[in-house]
């Protein structure tokens, strides 16, 4: 199989691309290095069957012309990370918004399947954990920008949803829970890499709010072995998926935690939201995946958990 991965330098992409490598099949990378990296695939050049093309989705002919040579299409291509998210959500808005819609337009061409990132975020403020795929999405008032990136993606759900109704454009849409692992960037505020860097540069563990917030968080690896199951799963199709980890912490566990594994002595300080973000920004206080979809369709079980996970990244950031 050839597939195609939009923003394929990027953090998940690149884990992707080199497991499909590694089973065999041959792969397409389409990436403007927004928010990826090339440091994230240069060992992955000069192997046989991959190509990779640094560019944006939004330039048809090229994008059309590679779903055209793909059977499958990765589309991962999206703003991410809460912090670029609030620090620019113009950008975050048309990018995962206009992106989505040429991708399915010129898939439709010749029914090519396409698996479409999404994100728990769309779940928004919802209480009602572990979150289900057909659970009602909560999200907030539009003058706060976070929601705008839950809100961008869910239009991308629901344009993909259509194609399939509609137009019997095989798409598979998966939301990710806090997928974490080595190669991840802190630049864009995700907590892991964050508070890793922090810790092993001695400077203070900076916990947001009061850190009782929960997260579960999933390694990359798991994200990737779900994703290979899931294409070539007939009955995943049409369907919203969730992937995670039940797995939870406390942000403020998480950074003793990181403190202990990587023997910092950095301070833990907290840090209100509105000095983290912006003034009445809302987080949201547990976000857990309900996983009996998912289990159901592949036998999915995630395999790694936080410590390992941590220590992994620990060890990524010293080599680095
Ligand atoms: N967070 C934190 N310190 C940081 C970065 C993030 O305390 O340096 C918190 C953030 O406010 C949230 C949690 O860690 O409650 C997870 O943040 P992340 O951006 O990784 O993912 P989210 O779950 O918010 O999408």
């Amino acid at each position: 199989m050839r597939a195609l991965i939009t923003g394929g330098a990027g953090f998940i992409g690149s884990h992707l691309s080199e497991a499909l490598l590694e089973q065999g099949h041959e792969v397409l990378i389409l990436d403007n290095l927004s928010t990826g990296s090339i440091d994230n695939i240069t060992h992955l050049k000069g192997r046989p069957g991959f190509e990779y093309f640094i560019d944006t989705v939004t330039n048809e002919p090229l994008l059309a012309e590679l779903i055209d040579r793909s059977d499958v299409v990765f589309h991962f291509a999206a703003a991410v990370g809460v912090k670029l998210i609030v620090e620019q959500p113009v950008y975050t808005i048309e990018t995962n918004v206009h992106g989505t819609e040429v991708v399915l337009k010129h898939a439709n061409k010749k029914k090519k399947l396409v698996v479409i990132a999404s994100t728990s975020e769309v779940y928004g403020k919802s209480e009602d954990v572990p979150f289900r795929e057909d659970s009602d999405l909560v999200l907030g008032p539009t003058p706060k920008h976070r929601w705008a990136y839950a809100c961008s993606k869910a239009i991308d759900e629901f344009l993909a949803l259509a194609y399939w109704k509609e137009r019997k454009l095989p798409v598979i849409i998966v939301r990710f829970f806090n997928t974490v692992g080595p190669r991840q960037s802190g630049q864009y505020g995700m907590v892991i890499p964050n508070f890793v860097r922090q810790a092993l540069a001695g400077e203070p563990i900076t916990v947001f709010g009061d850190g009782t917030q929960q997260r579960a968080f999933t390694h990359v690896a798991d994200v990737v072995g779900a994703l290979l199951k899931l294409v070539v799963e007939p009955k995943a199709i049409g369907q919203v998926i969730n992937i995670g980890n039940k797995q939870e912490i406390t942000i403020q566990a998480l950074a003793e935690k990181v403190r202990e594994l990587s023997g910092s002595n950095s301070v833990i300080k907290l840090i209100p939201y509105e000095e983290a973000y912006e003034s009445g920004f809302e987080d949201m206080p547990r976000r857990v995946p309900d996983l009996t979809r998912i289990k159901g369709l592949i036998g999915y079980e995630p395999k790694h958990q936080l410590d390992e996970i941590l220590t992994q990244v620990i060890d990524y950031f010293r080599k680095k």
